[in-house]
């Protein structure tokens, strides 16, 4: 018996947890599901959205499922379950499933991943006042010389691109990229920068993850600036393999590549610390739909598979999305999302019974 917090967030994420955790449980698998109190609720009894014993629980816990953040009190909880964990790899798996409602001409055989960097990057934000950082840095110019004063009045951010964050998540790639090999993908490495602009920053993180990317011989490696993979991404989808981004590339490149597969509602990701990993849809709270009960479940139902199988129960993981799979083939119990009319729970009754 293994056990999984479930935290369902905020929106729809409340809805997709708790119809995924109830068809976990149908399908028999051995797992002992816990609900502790988190976000608005858990702020006004416990006055804290994310109470000790939430933390003490996922910290004990084989498996976290998250749901979706919306507000600040489940922000709060993804910034324990990410930040403050150090959960540097955000692992976003793009695949077409037969029958999903994808805007593509041809989304056949679409199966990579996308690898956000989680931690730097320009996320956290860490911003200022322009005048501070005038005041901090006189020196400071833009690649055609302007000073930071001459801008006036205004607000910055700072990127941060640090040598240990980077190898760190160039090594995570390598090593997905090995065991997507073991299951008959290409094994490569894209890197996404826009380096020829930001020649220190993106630069010397293109410039690390090669040098750890040369360290795998056995892998193939290319390289291109963001602009260029948003457009390889709808064009040529299905050379991708493990596509590794800073982090606000993977935010935007990740919802794109998402929807040529066949939308948010499919979209599962992993968060992974070295010891530490969490799992939780790339949707957010969709406010525009909560409350209905007809939200798409598959990402988080995916999210879940992806637990399993972090989980060690790799069978419990594969039966999971080959019954997914089908629901999708047959076409007969989809979200609206999807083009269907299934709701949320009829989505799990359907894929209860693929299960077999
Ligand atoms: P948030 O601010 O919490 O991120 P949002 O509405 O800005 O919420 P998403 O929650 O990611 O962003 O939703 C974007 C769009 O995709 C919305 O129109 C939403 O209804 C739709 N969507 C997202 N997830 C699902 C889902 N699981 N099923 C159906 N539609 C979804």
């Amino acid at each position: 018996m293994k056990t999984v917090v479930a935290l369902g967030g905020e929106g729809i994420g409340v809805e997709v947890v708790e119809a995924t955790c109830e068809l976990l449980v149908a399908a028999g698998f051995p797992l002992r599901i816990l609900t502790p109190p988190h976000g608005e609720a858990a702020q006004a009894t416990d006055g804290s959205p994310v109470p000790d014993q939430t933390k003490r629980l996922c910290g004990q816990a084989d498996g976290i499922l998250f749901g979706a953040a919306g507000g600040p009190a489940s922000v709060a909880v993804i910034t324990y379950l990410r930040w403050q964990q150090d959960a540097y790899a955000n692992v976003r798996p793009i695949k077409y499933y037969e029958g999903a409602a994808s805007p593509l001409t041809n989304p056949h055989g679409i199966d990579f991943v996308v690898l956000r960097e989680n931690m730097e990057g320009l996320y956290p934000a860490r911003e200022g006042d322009l005048a501070d950082l005038a005041r901090a840095m006189p020196e400071l110019r833009d690649r055609i010389g302007r000073g930071v004063a001459e801008y006036g009045e205004g607000r910055f951010a700072v990127k941060v691109v640090s040598r240990r964050g980077t190898e760190r998540i160039a090594r995570f790639a390598c090593e997905l990229a090995l065991k997507r090999r073991t299951q008959g993908r290409p094994g490569k490495i894209t890197c996404v920068t826009k380096s020829n602009v930001l020649r220190d920053s993106d630069g010397f993180f293109q410039e690390v993850v090669e040098g750890i990317v040369a360290q795998y011989p056995d892998l193939a490696y290319e390289h291109f600036h963001v602009d260029d993979a948003a457009r390889r991404l709808v064009r040529f989808p299905q050379t991708m393999d493990v596509v590794l981004c800073m982090n606000l590339y993977g935010d935007i490149l990740s919802d794109l590549a998402a929807e040529g597969a066949g939308g948010l509602g499919i979209a599962p990701s992993g968060c992974f610390g070295d010891r530490w990993a969490y799992f939780e849809s790339v949707h957010g709270s969709a406010p525009d739909i909560a409350g209905h009960g007809i939200a798409n479940p598959t990402a988080t139902i995916l999210s879940a598979a992806m637990m399993l199988d972090h989980m060690g129960l790799a069978d419990e993981a594969q039966r999971l999305e080959a019954a997914v799979a089908l629901v999708y083939r047959e076409g007969r119990h989809l979200t609206r999302d999807q083009g269907g009319a299934a709701t949320t729970r009829e989505f799990c009754k359907a894929a209860l019974e693929a299960l077999g």
